[in-house]
């Protein structure tokens, strides 16, 4: 008989995707150790909670501090483990969690804090209401990989905040940046079980699901948010979702095309086109359509392509090959379809095996897998609108409703087309920023998400609400309470009519 039977351990490798090196393999947290990490995490959480929101802000501070002493190692890392340029790790990886922490350390301690509650009905004029925002407890969070720090970070310090403990398991791809945050919240003081990181693959995920935690705060594609979804309804675990986008931006005849243009091409090739928020889709009013094309062409291709650790570098490499052959595979049917290829189009090989070339497309088919599945890559696929109904009417031709952007030189005109599209989240001449702005809850509709996270909805979503109720006068009986007559119906009729039926009494009341 054998006596020592070997398991297979699942291991994942982060790479830099630049250069293809293997920067550490990392063995899968195994559904015993996944449920471990999270029965240590509430043996500590209520120390944890009971340590007051005054001086929780106060380990916040810390922790931005350290973070904006140490930014230039944490951008560095994200490049070399996501591939994103640099400068775009500092400014939408780093600036918006030290952001994030911002607005907690001004917050947070008078948003968490009891609030009371005033009766309206006069049968409870006797009792005076508080709200109180308890923790969950044990908050899981699983984040992807495109925004590394930025993500989990965020929720993250939003539910410590708030007296939680947080097991945090990170894309399999960005391990590293997971286990630098977790060394700066240690390092600025929250307790090491209170904040854990698992580090695995979907499984090491699902043993998440199956754990004891309290609430989820997911954020990945729609494909996986559908199967957690189910798994955490079988369980009843409260779940935030923020899942895929298919953003689309609508430039209408007023718009200024050059501007207009420079934003499509950040929107679409930022993070090398890896955004929930990244512009998908464009729908362009014909009399600025050609001068709008030409511009995007000319402008991405000065777009500098390569290793983003040169600061120089504007777009990085894909994330892996099988996300490279998804963008290709998007092209070729839109090219089949009648798109036109102005710039891009290709691989560049010369690069790396994961560098794709800006790539803008006109003339293109609004029923081709580009205008209605996350490409998720560096392709900017433009379509000729007649009239703004048009445009609204492709844009809400979606299962997706994350963000969106519409440009105008008419505000008003901008603001009310943002409410007729349908999303969680839309931007006004600008596109993508929602996310980096902390006071905007951020968050989609239909296929994109349930729930929001940010800013003061997004804190308080970290909590239960808890509903107290306090008698104050100590009557012997009470209105509701036994017993029950005839006289008491007819005298409590004749209150309701008195309340309810006459306009002095609704004034009254
Ligand atoms: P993904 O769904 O493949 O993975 C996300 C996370 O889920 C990873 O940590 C992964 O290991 C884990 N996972 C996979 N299968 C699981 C399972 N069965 N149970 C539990 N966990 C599981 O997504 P991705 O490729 O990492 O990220 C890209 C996607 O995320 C895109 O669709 C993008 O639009 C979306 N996204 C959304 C937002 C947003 O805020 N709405 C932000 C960033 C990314």
């Amino acid at each position: 008989m054998p006596t020592n039977v070997q398991v297979p351990v699942r291991t994942v490798a982060s790479v830099n995707p630049a250069s293809g090196e293997v920067l550490r393999e990392l063995a899968c947290a195994g559904e015993e150790e996944v449920h471990a990490a999270v029965v240590r995490s509430r043996a500590v959480q209520a120390q944890w909670c009971e340590v007051g929101p005054r001086k929780r802000v106060e380990i916040l501070r810390e922790f931005q501090r350290l973070l904006c002493e140490k930014k230039s190692d944490v951008a560095r890392l994200i490049t070399r483990e996501a591939g994103k340029p640099y400068v775009e790790a500092l400014l939408t990886e780093v600036m918006v969690v030290l952001d994030a922490a911002r607005f907690l350390i001004d917050n947070a301690y008078g948003l968490l804090r009891d609030e009371p509650v005033d009766h309206g009905n006069l049968a409870m004029k006797t009792k005076v209401g508080r709200i109180v925002r308890e923790p969950y407890g044990v908050i899981g969070i699983i984040s992807p990989w495109n925004y590394p720090f930025s993500i989990p970070a965020t929720e993250a310090v939003a539910a410590l905040v708030a007296g939680n403990a947080v097991v945090l398991k990170p894309s399999e791809f960005t391990s590293l940046v997971a286990f630098e945050l977790a060394s700066l919240l240690h390092a600025a003081g929250v307790p090491k079980d209170v904040f854990q990181v698992i580090p695995g693959d979907g499984a090491t995920g699902a043993a998440l699901i199956g754990s004891d935690i309290d609430k989820l705060i997911f954020t990945g594609s729609v494909a996986t948010g559908k199967w957690i979804a189910q798994a955490a309804a079988a369980r009843l675990l409260p779940v935030v979702l923020e899942l895929g986008g298919k953003d689309p931006m609508i430039v209408l005849d007023d718009a200024d095309a050059e501007v207009a243009s420079s934003g499509a091409v950040w929107g679409a090739f930022v993070n090398a086109g890896q955004a929930c928020l990244s512009v998908e889709r464009c729908y362009v009013h014909r009399s600025l359509y050609d001068a709008f094309v030409a511009a995007c062409a000319r402008k991405a291709k000065q777009l500098r392509v390569g290793d983003g650790l040169n600061p120089e570098i504007e777009v990085g490499p894909l994330i892996h090959e099988r996300q490279l052959r998804n963008v290709e595979a998007h092209v070729e049917e839109a090219v089949s379809r009648g798109a036109r290829v102005l710039t891009g189009g290709t691989r560049l090989p010369d690069l790396g095996v994961d560098f794709y070339a800006p790539t803008v497309l006109a003339d293109v088919n609004h029923e081709t897998r580009i205008m209605r599945e996350e490409t998720f890559g560096p392709v900017l696929p433009i379509m000729r609108v007649r009239d703004v109904g048009e445009a609204i009417a492709y844009a809400n031709d979606s299962p997706y409703g994350l963000n969106a952007n519409v440009w105008t030189r008419n505000r008003r005109r901008g603001v009310q087309l943002a409410k007729e599209i349908q999303s969680g989240c839309a931007v006004v001449n600008d596109c993508m920023i929602t996310y980096g702005i902390t006071e905007s809850p951020f968050g989609g509709v239909k296929q994109s998400g349930i729930g929001r996270v940010n800013g003061e909805q997004g804190l308080l979503g970290m909590c239960h609400t808890k509903s107290i109720v306090i008698d104050r006068v100590g009557s012997r009986s009470e209105l509701l309470w036994f017993p029950h007559s005839a006289r008491k119906a007819s005298w409590v009729k004749r209150a309701l009519r008195v309340i309810w039926g006459t306009s002095l009494g609704r004034w009254l009341a």
